[in-house]
């Protein structure tokens, strides 16, 4: 007898392996026919090739391996993932000969994709949009995160619309990660001293593309048991799993990164949690150049980038003093030799104010040697929210920039969009610097544009009524019970909202008159349905309460089939809901929304975005690309202003969306809604895309954080050792500075502006003195003085040699330290002001 049966093809399937643990294939999709292929069923049912790899049967895997088609497959995936790591790329190309070698990245969380799901939603899609767009884009990161056994919670719905939370295991083996090994093959494990004895921590590694992330956890058998739990949930339990799940980021995050033999230029800090990074990046420092931690913090300051999220106070992470002391104790005693009231203070706005919440953002900032928001509107409400850490200087002047977040268009894109997209831009058209593609957009034609759009609406329209039906039922004391099944018009326009129900978002704003709202709903002649989702935090009742009502409200006869929620929002509904519908929706509070990134990830798919003048809208917004709501002011949470909204909400769908949507020509094509999709496509897309975003910060930050930093660490402690001095000096004798008389001439000519200055103890040389005239259409108006002659008593003159930087009325004096090899204010915020 012959045997037949095939041999153990062990390279295609160590091949095979290599393809699906890397996340590259959640945004190029080139592989999918070949995982199709290997198990059809398994693959259209998770759209996952790790899965389909590890639960396919070993023989059926190696019967179809026989099959040349697979194998030619294979084939041309591997040559298509050896060129996508040997390609030269952007930063290659223009940074050839930077001073960079690597970013690390820190983020509580990453959506990556629904195979790992350790996200919430905003903050990690942030960051996992980025983390991909730097391996399309090749700038070297490397990012750190944490592994969570369960995850985020899960949510289903009951009939009477309450949310219930679910927390499903998240087994590594069926993840997309490896256990980091060392050279001998056996597990990675680091140990972290603590007050209570020893923890180990566990390591991950996930491949995206090119780039690396790290994923911990502390679910060691060899923990106790509370310790073992820290990982379990993202944004679960209470301050202390917080502070604690911190600082196995932070501390043990930055410490991993060490032992793997990293040694980042930058550290970039996604939100204030993983603040504790910088402060270990500083110890691990001052270990290794044997230099006290406090030049240390110096030089790594120099190399650190925050970026806030938070809009309100209450956003920002804050623990008890007591919190703190119990558990970082040790920490900083015994590890960076601090005693814990000095480390408290760099938490607090007040040092001395012993019931001061110690502030993971303040934390941040002080470490930092740039901070940024995530929108323009975010960067001037986060300089606000700062001003107390930067007392007497002029708001605009407080040391925070922004860089608007933007979304990685290949994970959002549908298949058809990527399709008209690479007719006109190519296949690597976002892994360059986008130059000209919003014009090659421009080119496509209203038919092409609107069939595109069609098609997406009417397989969104499919899929729902499919697939998704699992969203709708649970299994009850009642026995089984489904929503309305949605019985959605692949034609009618089609309205999308999802996201965390939080209050401020509004997302009830729509219900604000039901009736009204149904009448919208009932039009013979102009249907519309809606499509909704999102979970409320377990703790947030409010936000719950809003869900019962849409629930409720979707199972109104009047409007049944025509109103859908969708349970468990997660990141597979939101690429379908995206990619689908026509019209996005968002009515947060202004400015509670710090960027927003749901509504960027219609443009590539030619939804159009009606939104709240807030977030990233308030800076995409033009009448040729949408729809705004709101008059672009704050209004708190004003009862009168969310009853005009609604009103200018409904308003907005009646007179305009709809009468644009349903205008059609002879060939049954919406001219004004057509041309407002192309330009919404051409103008938007780029400028709202993760490229953009990871190009912005490599240029702002990472490169000249890079160098400040090298600069810094190359004398090994003396520059830092100065800044020290120079921050002591300043600070022990600001207060004997003195501002005496000021000549500032009243109508130019060839007089010139003077004034006398007293330094008190302190080297005029640490001092700038600047005439100032508040900023006048963002422009700075300041300028600085010369010193000149040494007078009796101490006193100093200084002279502008140039002309007045505002008319005399408006200009006054003041001394501020000079910035040299320091950053102001962000390192010294010392001010002193003539009135
Ligand atoms: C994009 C996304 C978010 C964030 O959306 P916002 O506009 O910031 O509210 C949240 N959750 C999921 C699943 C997403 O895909």
């Amino acid at each position: 007898m012959v045997d037949t049966s095939p041999r153990k093809p062990r390279a295609a399937e160590a091949a095979l392996r290599m393809l699906a643990l890397d996340l590259h294939w959640t945004w190029n999709h080139e592989a999918d026919l070949l995982w199709q292929t290997i198990n059809p069923d398994l693959w259209s049912r998770t759209c996952n090739p790790w899965i389909t790899l590890t639960r396919t049967p070993k023989a059926q895997l190696w019967e179809a391996l026989q099959n040349p088609d697979v194998r030619n497959l294979l084939k041309a995936s591997m040559e298509r993932r050896k060129y996508e790591l040997e390609r030269s790329t952007w930063f290659a190309e223009k940074y050839a000969d930077a001073e960079l070698s690597e970013v690390a990245y820190f983020s509580m969380e990453y959506m990556l994709s629904e195979a790992l799901p350790i996200y919430s939603g905003g903050l990690g899609n942030v960051a996992a949009d980025q983390l991909k767009a730097a391996s399309d884009l090749g700038v070297p990161v490397v990012a750190v995160g944490l592994l969570y056994a369960q995850g985020y919670f899960r949510q289903v719905i009951t009939p009477a619309g309450e949310q219930r939370a679910l927390y499903p295991f998240n087994d590594p083996d069926q993840l997309p990660i490896q256990p980091v090994l060392t050279p001998d093959g056996d597990w990675f494990r680091l140990s972290v001293q603590t007050a209570t004895g020893e923890i180990w921590l566990r390591a991950w590694k996930a491949v995206v593309g090119r780039t690396t992330l790290y994923l911990l956890d502390t679910n060691d058998p060899s923990n106790p048991p509370a310790v073992r739990c820290i990982t379990t949930q993202l944004y679960g339990g209470d301050a202390e799993l917080r502070l604690r799940q911190e600082m196995v980021l932070g501390i043990g995050g930055w410490r991993l990164l060490h032992a793997l033999g990293h040694r980042p230029d930058i550290c970039h800090l996604n939100e204030g949690h993983a603040a504790f990074a910088a402060l270990e990046r500083a110890r691990c420092l001052s270990e290794e150049e044997g230099i006290p931690f406090a030049q240390a913090q110096v030089i790594a300051r120099a190399g650190t980038v925050f970026t806030t999220h938070t809009a309100v106070p209450a956003g920002f992470d804050r623990f008890p003093p007591k919190l703190i002391e119990s558990h970082l104790t040790f920490y900083a005693e015994d590890r960076l030799g601090m005693p814990i009231q000095d480390f408290l203070a760099l938490g607090r706005l007040d040092p001395a104010n012993k019931d001061e919440f110690f502030n993971m953002a303040y934390l941040a900032v002080r470490c930092s040697g740039a901070v940024n928001g995530v929108s323009q509107l975010h960067g001037a409400v986060s300089r606000s929210l700062f001003t107390p850490l930067f007392p007497r200087w002029p708001q605009n002047e407080v040391p925070i920039s922004h860089v608007t977040n933007g979304v990685h268009t290949p994970t959002w894109d549908s298949a058809s969009a990527d399709e008209l997209w690479t007719q006109v831009g190519g296949r690597s058209r976002w892994e360059g610097d986008l130059e000209g593609l919003g014009d090659a957009v421009r080119h496509l034609d209203d038919d092409t544009l609107w069939r595109s759009r069609c098609n997406s609406r009417a397989e969104f329209v499919h899929v729902l009524g499919q697939e998704l039906s699992a969203r709708q039922c649970i299994v009850g004391e009642e026995g089984l019970w489904c929503l309305p099944a949605p019985s959605l018009n692949p034609e009618a326009l089609t309205i999308g909202f999802a996201r965390r129900f939080a209050t401020y978002k509004r997302p009830d704003l729509l219900l604000y008159d039901e009736e009204r709202l149904v009448r919208l709903l009932r039009d013979a002649h102009r249907p519309v349905q809606i499509v909704l989702s999102g979970k409320a935090h377990p703790q947030d009742l409010e936000g719950q309460a809003m869900i019962t009502r849409w629930v409720q409200f979707c199972q109104r006869q009047d409007v049944v089939g025509k109103v859908v929620f969708l349970a468990d929002y997660d990141m597979a509904l939101a690429q379908k809901m995206v990619q689908g519908v026509d019209l996005w929706l968002n009515t947060p509070r202004r400015p509670w929304e710090a960027s927003g990134t749901s509504g960027m990830k219609v443009l590539v798919n030619g939804g159009l975005n009606l939104s709240e003048l807030d977030g990233w809208w308030a800076e995409a917004y033009a009448p040729e690309v949408g729809w705004a709501l709101g008059d672009g002011l704050e209004h708190a949470g004003d009862p009168a202003y969310d009853h005009s909204d609604a009103q200018e909400l409904y308003r907005l769908l009646e007179e305009h969306v709809l009468p644009e949507f349903y205008e059609r020509d002879a060939g049954g094509i919406p001219r004004a809604w057509v041309a407002k999709m192309r330009e919404s496509m051409a103008r938007l897309t780029p400028q709202f895309s993760a490229n953009r975003t990871v190009r912005d910060y490599t240029e702002q930050f990472y490169l000249t954080g890079a160098q400040r930093y090298r600069r810094r660490l190359s004398d090994h402690g003396v520059s830092a050792g100065t800044v020290l001095d120079r921050q002591n000096a300043l600070s022990a004798d600001w207060s004997g500075l003195r501002i005496g008389e000021v000549i500032i001439p009243e109508n130019g000519g060839d007089q010139k502006a003077h004034a006398f200055i007293h330094p008190g103890t302190l080297d005029p040389t640490l001092l700038r003195v600047e005439l100032y005239a508040d900023a006048q259409d963002g422009h700075p108006r300041i300028k600085s003085l010369t010193q000149g002659e040494h007078l009796p008593d101490g006193w100093i003159a200084y002279t502008l040699e140039t002309e007045l930087p505002a008319p005399a009325a408006e200009c006054t004096l003041r001394i501020i330290p000079a910035a040299e090899i320091m950053s102001v204010p962000l390192e010294a915020p010392f001010i002193l002001w003539q009135r």
